[in-house]
């Protein structure tokens, strides 16, 4: 055996063997080579696909963006790569994983480099395929998981809603917004009435049932874009995208009612509640999105002095009211 022979099957044989996938297509995107990768995981065997047109064989095949990437390595001369993170494969191959992590196919990445001739100009290019599903899988893990620690963040630990924190990081980006794009939104600070008399006479249990039942009854009521988060205590707060003040007094008010008419009953004991509302829309003139949590609260403040159990829509002659009062 020649030198050149026994480096021919040496070749072939690494071919065979490797675990990448690899076929070679010319510029009329007919198959030069197909290893047994591509064989074995398509279905396809080498001498089936010799010469063969590539998309005759695979239809499904993403074939105007495939074409133009090859065709841009021909034009080029120049190495070209597509990672499973812009698109996830180029042949839905099943993958031989456990079926855990939600991947349904193998993910790929692909290199296509240009084959040249003996004058230096490409006459193919060699796709190169590398499974990389379990890379994909634990990434898509990691970031699912983040996403959630995320999220967990933004929530207030009792009652699942948002928290102060998230809440307040939304109004400053609605507000932004809204004085970038026009338009208005609303805001409703509202606070449990004589809520302490609740936990003295029910006890701090049936207090905290409260609280988790008041923020999954307004929860539930909301439109997607509206957001609710626990602002304190016994506090919460809504923000209504394209809400006008109007609007957000017919949602507030309907919110009160259902919370005065249906008491939370914990552990045999109806528990009687009501709350007080204050009621602020957007305005460009605001210097900042805290000016609108200190108008609702203005509002709220006087509806606490105006009785308790009713929404207040701020306007600047309450803030003599509230200067003058006591802390609710
Ligand atoms: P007002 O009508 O003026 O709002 O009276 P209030 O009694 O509700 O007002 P105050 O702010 O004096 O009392 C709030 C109470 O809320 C005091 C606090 O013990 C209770 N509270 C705050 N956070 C929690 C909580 O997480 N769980 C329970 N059970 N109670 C809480
Ligand atoms: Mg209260
Ligand atoms: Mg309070």
């Amino acid at each position: 055996m020649s030198e050149g022979t026994t480096n021919l099957s040496l070749a072939e044989t690494v071919l065979k063997r490797v675990d990448v996938g690899i076929f070679v297509l010319n510029k009329n995107f007919e198959v030069q080579l197909w290893n047994n990768f591509m064989a074995h995981h398509s279905g396809h065997l080498a001498e089936e696909m010799l010469g063969k047109n590539l998309f005759d064989i695979f239809p499904e095949l993403p074939k105007p963006w495939f074409t133009k990437k090859v065709n841009t390595v021909f034009m080029l001369n120049n190495f070209s790569f597509v990672s499973w993170e812009n698109r996830p494969y180029l042949f839905r191959f099943a993958h031989n994983r456990p079926i855990t992590g939600g991947a349904d196919h193998m993910y790929q990445n692909c290199m296509l480099m240009p084959v040249n001739n003996e004058n230096g100009k490409p006459e193919s290019v060699c796709v190169v395929m590398f499974d990389v599903t379990d890379t994909a899988i634990a990434t898509n893990l990691l970031k699912e998981a983040m996403e959630k620690i995320a999220d967990i963040s933004n929530r207030d630990g009792l009652t699942g809603i948002y928290n102060r924190r998230y809440l307040e990081s939304r109004l400053e980006s609605e507000f932004d917004r809204t004085r970038r794009y026009g338009g208005t939104f609303s805001m409703v600070l509202f606070d449990l009435d004589f809520f302490k008399k609740v936990n003295d006479t029910y006890g701090h249990l049936a207090g905290d049932k409260v609280l988790v039942e008041v923020a999954q009854r307004i929860s539930n009521q909301l439109r997607a874009s509206d957001i609710v988060g626990r602002y304190g205590g016994e506090e919460f707060a809504l923000i209504l995208p394209e809400t006008p003040i109007e609007g957000a007094q017919v949602f507030g008010d309907r919110l009160r009612e259902m919370i005065e008419l249906e008491p939370v009953i914990y552990d045999n004991t109806t528990i009687p509640i009501t709350v007080s509302m204050g009621a602020t829309e957007y305005s460009a003139d605001l210097a900042s999105y805290d000016k609108l949590i200190l108008q609702s609260d203005v509002a709220l403040y006087a509806s606490k002095a105006g009785g308790r159990n009713r929404l207040t829509c701020y306007s600047p002659e309450l803030e003599s009211i509230a200067a003058s009062g006591a802390k609710h």
